[in-house]
């Protein structure tokens, strides 16, 4: 499988990022690291402007890697892979006594109102200066109360085509916690890029408090049990989100599930045993869902903020404060609400589209950060086009593999 999509406004310096593109050749996954520890794909790159299984069905497909996210990479990221366990967690133990949240049926309509505050605890937000998740992400939002207003259809078909996935929320938690897609404003792996609570969740710019991927902190208590999983959720289609396990209990990946990510068995819905089009979560990308199987109404994606899907009254009347994650065309493309001037620290420094430099200049910087050296040692390294990575690697006393890998993640992140 191809790790590299194909670029869009290819900047200056072309022939410097094709050089790139043919050194830096495949990385393989692989399922743990040498402790046993779990090691997934990294999803970035993987977005698709059709379905296609192990991807995300994007309806925004062009991203600023300036835009807000984390601020560096860390030893959890590994060439094309990434390991949960290494990553930092937010930490705290947030309660939240005041969350809400009810499902109905009302004719042929199923409503879910709530007010976006979880059942579980959180972690603490705007992330402690003092704690380790701070020196890769400094997510400096809190969480906050949002009027959510979901009408969708009780007993959904599944639609001709299948549709593209926005940002901002693509479904809604039985824990009261919103869901959103797979990437992060960059369009990079959200879960592999940011730093979550231990309830693998975080508040975006407008305080909605949301998942990117499967949460420990979801009540499925039948999949772990050796059943299937149990609805943790609905999609703004209004098919269901089950946990990771499928018939027989049996874990499941994005393989076993079809383009949007889901398949059709009988399940449990609403109290009775029905075959019914569901989605699942599972541990790899694109995590929860690939598309749409069945129609959404388009006011569920264009009511409220970015992001926020229906009925939300925050940030709505903030114009230009510019969404963490959102949809429309201010989409990441503001810096971060409350971050301070960069300090040199991870991706700081590199060229936005556009700017001076162009898209290799770009690459290069990004991988420079990644590698915690400054683009000048880097640019010096490689030399003049076409580049020599392993000439580079010995210069900067650094394996080849750590330099293909820096420079994968640096063009990943279109
Ligand atoms: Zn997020
Ligand atoms: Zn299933």
């Amino acid at each position: 499988m191809s790790f590299l999509r194909p670029y869009r406004g290819l900047g200056a310096a072309p022939g410097f990022v094709l050089g790139l593109l043919l050194l830096a050749g495949p990385v393989l996954a692989h399922g743990t690291d040498d402790h046993g520890r779990q090691k997934l794909p990294l999803g970035d790159g993987r977005i698709s402007e059709t379905p296609k299984a192990g991807y995300l069905m994007s309806c925004q497909t062009r991203f600023s890697p300036n835009a807000p996210g984390a601020s560096a990479y860390g030893d959890w990221l590994q060439g094309d892979t990434w390991i949960p366990a290494l990553k930092p967690v937010v930490p705290g133990q947030v309660e939240w006594p005041d969350w809400r949240l009810s499902v109905t049926v009302e004719g042929d309509r199923r409503v879910v109102r709530a007010n976006n505050l979880p059942k579980h605890a959180s972690g603490d937000f705007p992330i402690p200066r003092s704690s380790e998740a701070f020196r890769y992400d400094r997510n400096p939002n809190s969480i906050r109360r949002q009027d959510v207003l979901l009408t969708l259809p009780a007993v959904p078909q599944v639609a001709g085509m299948p549709t593209c996935v926005p940002m901002g929320m693509v479904g809604f938690a039985l824990t009261g916690v919103a869901i959103y897609n797979a990437v992060d404003a960059r369009g990079e792996d959200a879960p592999a890029h940011e730093i979550q609570d231990a309830c693998n969740a975080h508040p975006q710019q407008q305080g909605q408090y949301h998942y990117h991927n499967y949460s420990p902190c979801l009540t499925d208590t039948a999949g772990p049990a050796g059943g299937h999983s149990n609805l943790v959720g609905y999609a703004l289609d209004g098919f269901g989100f089950y946990g990771l396990h499928g018939e027989d209990g049996r874990k499941l990946s994005s393989a076993d599930l079809d383009a949007c990510h889901g398949h059709s068995h009988p399940v449990l819905w609403d109290g009775q045993m029905r075959a019914i089009y569901h989605y699942h979560f599972t541990e790899d990308y694109p995590y929860s869902i690939g598309c749409f199987r069945g129609s959404v109404d388009p006011a569920l994606l264009r009511r409220g903020p970015p992001g926020m899907g229906a009925g939300g009254r925050d940030g709505m009347g903030r114009p230009g404060m510019g969404p963490r994650e959102g949809m429309g065309p201010r989409e990441g493309m503001e810096p971060r609400e409350g971050m301070g001037p960069r300090d040199g620290m991870g991706r700081a420094g590199f060229q936005g589209p556009g700017g001076p430099g162009g898209r290799g200049e770009e690459i290069l910087s990004r991988a420079a950060a990644g590698l915690g050296i400054s683009a000048d040692t880097l640019r010096r390294a490689i030399g003049p086009p076409p580049p020599d990575l392993a000439a580079a690697a010995r210069q900067l006393g650094i394996s080849e593999d750590s330099l293909r890998a820096a420079m994968h993640r640096a063009m990943a992140g279109n």
